[in-house]
């Protein structure tokens, strides 16, 4: 089912005294450009700074799995069934499947040449779901390739068989769902369930020998879980209060915990807030990556292009109110209040950090009298509406407009409106996501300059906020501020791989077009 073909070896060498090349890994030095500035009598003073580092990468990608929790819903067998109607391997419109400038945008090669990274098809495809409905009828249910491609591929579906049986808490997705919940394991403890999802890793893993799973959840929109104190803040917290089956610990959480333990890396593609404090400590820990939150499908990617050209344009968003109706089981599910307040919650961050780039437009908070910022400052009106209407199936419609001020007080408006098949927007993401979290396995670095110079290479920092391109309310290191625009994200993921193999930072200076 999953033909390798053979791959050219390694198909960009980089010709430098920054990268060396072994038969395990490619090693490369990179001089890390940033500044300090600071306001001095009303004058901005830039302090540039230099740290150098060297990123090692091993070269041989892993053998990889791919454990989709809600495998058998529109996302997951569109997956599967994209995966297996491309035996030829043909080119998939994944962001991996583009191109980048090594320098300059005059030339550009293929992204899965700058560093090797498994091919899709090469993937070994899993998963739960609380439905037990086999896979080539769960594609039937969901109805979103056409119908010809679904003929052609059922017998290919039917032999991935049933996903496995998984957890069901009631409380945290919709009461709407329960019919589809058939396929479960038993009981109510929790700490019991954690280890079947853990012995069900580590048997798929086996089963198919593999070096790495990827665990991902593209299973139903969960209600946000309370941070409750001494119960999911601190990791030892949260695996106490998994012993005692807590009424907080929810699936997603679970599924993550299990995935950190087995050291296999989780991401989350639903909006929950599955990453409680104690998940992230845990993690850190464990030294296991995770990724998250929610894909960034269609409405809000375009949001994260659109605020920030007007903001950087000088155009300034007044208000803008987004309005979504969809009929497939995802949207059933967030036609309930509670799940509906996850997607609420992480489509509404993303104009946060344009508004914040740029202070002359948009008032900044008022500082309170001991220094600290009063509110959040000016801010555009920004709404969302979900509604479910059976209908349009898996075919979102997506209304949004713009209102913003122009010059002299001038109004614009620009509205857009959006039909597209949600899943079809989503799988390309969560293979994206999938390949890259595995690339990010593979690279470890160490410090070369400056006072935390090292000896040993060490992975990455446990949250991968590398990944934030495909999703909608990224998850990022605690502490550090989260980018939301896609340019910026996009331009980072770029400037990390080929650090990897010692080249500096796009360039879109042309000099040479420049001057005489
Ligand atoms: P879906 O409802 O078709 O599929 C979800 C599947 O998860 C169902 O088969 C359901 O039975 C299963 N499930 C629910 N709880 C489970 C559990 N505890 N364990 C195992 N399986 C469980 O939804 P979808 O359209 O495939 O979307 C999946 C998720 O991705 C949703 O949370 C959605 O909000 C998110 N998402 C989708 C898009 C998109 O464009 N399609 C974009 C961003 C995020």
């Amino acid at each position: 089912i999953h033909p390798t073909a053979v791959r050219r070896p390694h198909a960009i060498v980089v010709q430098s005294e920054n990268t060396s090349y072994s038969d395990e890994h490619i090693t490369a030095s990179f001089h890390n450009r940033g500044a300090e500035v600071t306001i001095s009598n009303g004058q901005y003073v830039v302090n540039p700074t230099v740290q150098s580092f060297e990123f090692q990468t091993k070269r041989t990608p892993s053998k990889t799995g791919l454990m989709m929790i809600g495998v058998g819903g529109n996302n997951g067998t569109t997956l599967c069934a994209t995966i297996l109607a491309n035996p030829s391997q043909h080119q998939l419109p994944l962001f991996v499947s583009g191109t980048i400038p090594p320098l300059e945008r005059t030339s550009t090669v293929p992204i899965s040449d700058v560093l090797p990274m498994v091919h899709p098809n090469d993937l070994v495809l899993g998963g739960w779901d609380i439905s037990g409905l086999p896979l080539d009828k769960a594609m039937e249910r969901a109805q979103v390739l056409d119908y010809d491609l679904q003929r052609q591929v059922v017998p290919h579906m039917a032999l991935l068989g049933k996903p496995l049986p998984s957890i069901y808490y009631p409380d945290f997705i919709a009461a709407n769902q329960e019919a589809r919940a058939d396929n479960l394991i038993p009981g109510n403890d929790k700490q019991a369930h954690l280890e079947h999802i853990r012995a069900d890793i580590r048997k798929f893993k086996e089963d198919n020998g593999l070096d790495r799973v990827v665990v991902f959840w593209t299973a139903n929109t969960e209600r946000y879980s309370d941070i409750v104190p001494g119960v999911n803040d601190t990791a030892d917290n949260l695996l106490a209060a998994i012993k005692s089956s807590h009424s907080e610990v929810s699936p997603s959480t679970l599924f993550a915990v299990a995935a950190i333990l087995e050291g296999e890396p989780f991401v989350n593609g639903a909006p929950q807030n599955t990453f409680v404090p104690g998940v992230i400590s845990l993690a850190e820990r464990h030294q296991s990556f995770i990724g998250g939150d929610d894909l960034k499908s269609g409405q809000t990617k375009l949001k994260s292009v659109l605020a920030e050209f007007l903001v950087n344009a000088g155009i300034k968003p007044l208000s803008i109110a987004s309005y979504n109706h969809l009929g497939n089981n995802d949207g059933h599910n967030l036609s309930a209040e509670r799940q509906f307040k996850s997607k609420e919650i992480s489509k509404s961050s993303v104009v946060d950090d344009m508004v914040d780039a740029n202070r002359l437009l948009y008032k900044a908070p008022e500082i309170g009298p001991k220094g600290v910022p009063i509110g959040k400052g000016e801010h555009p009106d920004h709404i969302v509406v979900i509604k479910y209407v059976p209908a349009v199936g898996d075919s979102k419609r997506a209304i949004d407009e713009y209102y913003s001020e122009i010059f002299c007080g001038g109004r614009s408006t620009i509205n857009i409106f959006n039909e597209c098949e949600d899943s079809l927007l989503a799988t390309p993401l969560i293979l994206d996501l999938a390949i890259l979290t595995e690339l990010l396995t593979r690279v470890k670095y160490r410090k070369i300059s400056g006072e935390a110079k090292a000896e040993e290479f060490a992975p990455l920092y446990p949250v991968l906020s590398l990944l934030s391109y495909m999703l909608k309310a990224p998850l990022v290191k605690p502490g550090t501020d989260v980018v939301n625009s896609l340019n910026r994200q996009r331009n980072a993921l770029e400037s990390f791989l080929k650090a990897c193999i010692g080249l500096e930072s796009n360039s879109d200076l042309l000099l040479e077009t420049r001057i005489w």
